[in-house]
């Protein structure tokens, strides 16, 4: 092993609890999208008709299912991503990334008419963008796709969605992870009402402030609006909810306790992806037994450092940063 500066190892051995005793990995399922992103950052977001000249390209791989099995595997997850990708460059690319990450990547199915999901993105000087999603393979995941999955759901501690693919799709998951005692979030991004029967199925759900007034019809606008949508939530059948609030943190609402968790002060950089990050981090701890006051903490902190790197992907940090992070901040 290679001597890491000037601490001896013993130290390093007391300092880091996954250098004393290596968890043994919680295995994770995650149904849900895969794109592309094409981003152009520009000077001016060009009108219909335009042109706009002197922008500068990159590419980065996103999709909310994909982002959010990328942070579940590196924040100490043992991911199987369930998903369609295309037959063209970008689905192998994409599909490459996660093998790197060590996701199972065996329910990952090549769909042969389909293009891969490509999101292209348009960011102008202050930051405003302007997206077009070709969802692709992802529309195409099929609640069949899902049942040839079984496997994978059934023996996983956790089962983590979004809803970037087809609604049926997401119920037939689960149905099935119902069928077998596995705990489901969801993190119901991007924002559609559900049925109360769905939600009657989902232990954990995630939504952002604009998610939460979707579903609940109730505007977000002083604290106590936060506390009355949550429990509208919880009267829907849901056993927990996790309201995301940016820099503010996280507020937690189960049968038992309901309290704002504070997010940790980073200098932000770019906040693409954090909710992704929070929700792949929030399905480690809980599948890993933690509580769940100590599992909104350990999800802050990845998705804080999410926000200190720039893209999706890119920026989920990998366990080891977080563990770091934590001791840093207690
Ligand atoms: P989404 O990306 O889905 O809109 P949020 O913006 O609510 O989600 O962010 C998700 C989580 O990311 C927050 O609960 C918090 O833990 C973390 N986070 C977001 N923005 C910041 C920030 N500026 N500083 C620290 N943590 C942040």
């Amino acid at each position: 092993m290679k001597n890491r500066g000037h601490v001896p190892n013993s130290e390093i051995r007391n300092m880091s609890p996954i250098f004393m005793s290596p968890i043994s990995k919680k295995k994770i399922a995650v149904v849900g999208s895969s794109n592309t992103d094409m981003i152009i950052k520009t000077a001016k977001i060009p009108r219909p008709g335009e042109t706009v000249l002197g922008g500068e390209f990159h590419m980065a791989a996103g999709g909310k299912g994909a982002n959010q099995a990328v942070a579940a595997a590196r924040a100490g997850g043992d991911v199987s991503f369930i998903a369609r990708i295309g037959n063209d460059i970008f689905g192998k690319r994409a599909v490459e990334g996660f093998i790197r990450d060590k996701i199972d990547v065996r329910n990952v199915s090549r769909d042969r008419r389909a293009a891969s999901g490509i999101a292209l993105i348009i960011v102008g000087r202050n930051g405003e963008n302007s997206i077009a999603v070709a969802s692709g393979a992802n529309a195409k995941l099929s609640a069949e796709d899902v049942r040839r999955a079984g496997r994978a759901i059934a023996s996983a501690k956790i089962l983590l969605m979004q809803l970037e693919t087809p609604l049926d799709t997401v119920r037939k998951a689960a149905e099935i992870a119902a069928g077998h005692g596995v705990p489901v979030i969801l993190n119901p991004a991007p924002a559609r009402p559900l049925d109360d029967r769905l939600l009657r199925r989902i232990s954990i759900l995630t939504p952002n402030e604009t998610e939460t007034e979707i579903l609940t019809g109730i505007k977000i606008k002083r604290k106590s609006d936060i506390g009355r949508a949550a429990r509208r939530l919880l009267n829907k059948g849901v056993r927990a909810v996790f309201m995301t609030l940016g820099s503010k943190g996280v507020y937690i609402a189960s049968e038992k306790t309901s309290r704002i968790i504070p997010a940790f002060k980073v200098k932000a950089v770019d906040s693409t992806a954090a909710g992704d990050v929070f929700s792949g981090a929030l399905a480690v701890a809980l599948a890993e037994g933690r509580p769940l006051l100590d599992a909104a903490r350990f999800a802050n902190a990845a998705a804080a450092l999410s926000v200190t790197k720039l893209g999706a992907q890119p920026s989920a940090p990998y366990r080891i940063d977080i563990e770091h992070f934590l001791r840093k901040m207690q």
